[in-house]
């Protein structure tokens, strides 16, 4: 296990930890405490739980404490390790979209699709064994449903455009929102001097521009001081960050139907023109990292959008 500090306190009782998916600083969870009781957003996969034990501890806290684990959508980085961690956690009670809970209840369709795209053995390796959730311990969260947690109050959004099982929680004592994936993706290493970097992710297999762009609305109405990226950490929804990000939604969806007639390595084309994109923005705002160190960190993303959008073609536009 890394010595590296894997977790940041921010304001209002809120934590930042890193879930270790993958590598580091690509996805994080969020624990909010409130008067010893602690609501988990986003849960990493089974790989992420012994550090946010550490982390709970260091705060004199332990998996007793934890009141609600609140997955913002069932994608993998997100929701992975929520059957493991409700497991640990006998005071808890998962609250997920209502187009979600059957997927948490039953996992077998995620555990299969998941393994369909990344190959049984990798799935295996990223995830490791998804558990079922006792659906008494579930809670279905529509638009506008409200939870306290010692008065405490998060209202939930939904939020379909990522996916349509996607909501956002609304933290009305930070005045803060977390996202998910909904508003996008800015990762800290390639801040630049004139700010932070964000663009839309466009994941298979329910991306749907419009909904998003409708979304990211929706979100701007609650007035947030502060949007917390599941990837990665909290920003100020700038007029520019907003710009760049609505901006990017609908760049994307123009390099997709800029490939509508192409038949062959369609996904690769949009790969290829999803990064020369995002590396000519980074030009533009003045990044000091390296081209390849560009690279680097959007192409992991640049693929799953590519792959997202090729999907989104074949679903709406593919004769
Ligand atoms: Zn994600």
């Amino acid at each position: 296990m890394t010595q590296r500090a894997t977790y940041q306190d921010l304001s209002h009782g809120i934590t930042v930890m890193d879930a270790e998916y993958i590598s580091s600083d690509i996805a994080a969870l969020y624990i909010v405490e409130q008067d010893g009781e602690v609501a988990i957003i986003e849960t990493g996969t089974n790989h992420s739980i012994p550090y946010l034990l550490n982390a709970l501890e260091a705060k004199h806290l332990n998996f007793d404490n934890v009141r609600y684990i609140i997955p913002t959508h069932v994608h993998l980085d997100h929701a992975g390790g929520a059957g493991e961690l409700m497991s640990l956690c006998d005071n808890a009670e998962l609250v997920i979209h209502p187009f979600g809970a059957a997927h948490m209840i039953d996992p077998s369709k995620l555990i299969a699709g998941a393994s369909a795209v990344y190959g049984e053995d990798k799935f295996k390796a990223l995830y490791g064994e998804i558990k079922a959730i006792d659906k008494n311990r579930v809670i279905q969260a529509p638009d506008g449903f409200k939870l306290s947690m010692n008065g405490r109050e998060f209202e939930f959004l939904d939020t379909p455009g990522h996916a349509r099982h996607h909501f956002c929680i609304y933290d009305k004592k930070s005045n803060g929102l977390f996202s998910g994936d909904t508003f996008g993706l800015s990762y800290p290493q390639l801040t630049t001097d004139v700010g932070r970097f964000i663009f839309a992710t466009t994941t298979p297999v329910q991306f749907d521009p419009e909904a998003l762009l409708s979304s990211i609305d929706k979100i701007m109405k609650k007035n947030p001081e502060k949007i917390y990226l599941t990837h990665f950490s909290e920003i100020s929804p700038t007029p520019d960050i907003i710009k760049q990000l609505t901006d990017s939604v609908k760049q994307f969806k123009q390099i997709a139907l800029n490939a509508i007639d192409i038949t062959e390595d369609r996904i690769e084309l949009i790969n290829q023109n999803i990064q020369q994109y995002l590396l000519l923005k980074l030009s533009e705002m003045g990044c000091h990292q390296s081209p390849e160190f560009q690279q680097g960190v959007i192409k992991f993303d640049s693929l799953l959008n590519a792959q997202g959008l090729d999907f989104w073609l074949k679903k709406y536009h593919d004769k």
